[in-house]
């Protein structure tokens, strides 16, 4: 399965949803990480070190990795003509699944922006009369991840990553710009640690969803959350 991972600044996938990626990635997934800024208006780091711990973080992963070129870091706007250009990028790649930031307002615009940029080119991607040459693509799925996990929130999927935290902090590990001043990896291990409770595992990523889950049967779902 193709899966497409897609993040406005150089670390918001690999704090967001990387360990759902390094899990498909052993499964045999192809996974391509799609970075919209090289995070230049950020506090600590210059473009080119974030870019470069993000190709380190790829690499570990075992991920692939493009940056686009936009209007740069805080400049990300929700139009059209990006839309477009993303989409593009999802007919070249198929995937099967998209990951984009949460929509949600009062964060990071860029954040906001690149969720909706996303939502949009999905939905562009499958309409034949855009972007000729390049076929027509539609997308099984398309889920938001939180870039940084917090106590309260209720995500509409919750994955067990027990089995993959030490990778995925050896990933966010590659950030080193963004984590020597903050304790980032600290808030998220809380974050997953307590998000596992809710589902009777050690560690868990809360993921949304753009649409109903859909399934065959009820019987289909046999992973229980829960201990009566
Ligand atoms: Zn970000």
């Amino acid at each position: 399965m193709n899966i497409l991972a897609i993040g406005p600044h150089p670390d918001d996938i690999e704090f967001g949803c990387a360990p759902l990626l390094i899990k498909e990635i052993k499964k045999g997934s192809q996974v391509q990480l799609l970075v919209l800024s090289r995070g230049e208006a950020g506090s600590s780091g210059t473009a080119d070190g974030r870019e470069l711990e993000a190709r380190n973080a790829a690499r570990l992963m075992g991920a692939a990795i493009e940056f686009m070129h936009f209007a740069g870091d805080c400049r990300l706007q929700h139009t059209p003509e990006n839309s477009l250009r993303i989409a593009a990028e999802i007919r070249k790649f198929k995937p099967a699944i998209v990951l984009a930031p949460h929509t949600t307002e009062n964060q990071h615009p860029d954040h906001t922006a690149a969720a909706r940029l996303t939502r949009d080119a999905c939905r562009l991607a499958r309409y034949g009369g855009l972007l000729q040459p390049l076929p027509a693509h539609t997308v099984d799925n398309l889920f938001f991840y939180n870039i940084t996990q917090h106590v309260g929130y209720k995500p509409d999927i919750v994955l067990d990553i027990s089995e993959v935290m030490e990778e995925w902090q050896a990933v966010m590990n590659c950030h080193d710009s963004q984590i020597k001043h903050k304790s980032y990896l600290d808030l998220q291990k809380t974050g997953a640690r307590l998000l596992g409770l809710s589902i009777g595992t050690e560690y868990a990523l809360g993921l949304y969803v753009n649409d109903p889950v859909r399934v065959e049967s009820i019987s289909d779902i046999t992973l229980s959350a829960r201990n009566f």
